[in-house]
């Protein structure tokens, strides 16, 4: 039997007609629930949890999708940083960073910022479109559980919020001896970074299954 940590803990009964489900922390194999809107299903040994309900988590996850693409294209195109010293402008752009780093010899850093920043977070949003949006038009994919397998292998390997960070310390040390113009991009990124968390706390793999299978 599972539990709910939120205030509807009374609905929280083992059906004799309940899928089994084990637990990815424990392997306790239980019965699943129905969950009340918002409800959290644990495990009754370990407490992890083993799926959560969204309200529309399908339409609510698509739409931090899209809206995240968006601004991933924004954050590309457009310069990132601007600096002003003794009258001379010049600005970068996210590649033009990465580049950066390259011909100053720090390959290394360049991979992973290239990796982290810019691969990683443009394909995670175009596999998660890639799924998606079929799925929300009643189809399903073709290549659906290598699409889904890959996104949740690469997902650790996306740092938007580590780059950023690190963006906003540059940003106040240059600003001792530079103007600094923070450009469209920098503002694309830090709601790239919303959006990225806005669509994993909504994305719910068991939904997407059962959604999958009640198409096939
Ligand atoms: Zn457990």
């Amino acid at each position: 039997m599972m539990s709910n940590r939120t205030q509807h803990r009374d609905v929280q009964r083992a059906t004799p007609a309940g899928a089994l489900i084990a637990c990815p922390e424990c392997d306790l194999l239980q019965q699943e629930v129905r969950l009340p809107p918002h409800g959290v299903a644990v495990c009754q040994r370990c407490g992890a949890e083993l799926y959560h309900n969204t309200p529309n988590g399908l339409d609510r996850t698509l739409a931090f999708t899209l809206c995240g693409v968006m601004l991933y294209c924004l954050a590309n195109l457009f310069p990132l940083l601007g600096l002003e010293l003794k009258g001379n402008q010049s600005t970068t752009t996210l590649y033009g960073a990465v580049r950066a780093l390259y011909d100053q010899k720090l390959e290394p850093v360049a991979v992973l910022v290239f990796v982290t920043t810019i691969l990683v977070p443009g394909l995670e949003l175009l596999c998660m479109t890639y799924m998606l949006l079929p799925l929300r038009m009643g189809k399903t994919a073709h290549g659906f559980r290598l699409v889904f397998r890959f996104v949740q292998a690469i997902h650790p390997w996306g740092m938007v919020e580590v780059f950023m960070l690190g963006i906003l310390v540059s940003v106040v040390k240059l600003s001792n001896f530079a103007s600094v113009l923070p450009g469209i991009a920098l503002w694309s990124f830090a709601g790239l970074m919303v959006m990225i968390a806005a669509v994993a706390q909504s994305f719910n793999p068991r939904d997407l299954w059962l959604f999958v299978r009640a198409r096939a």
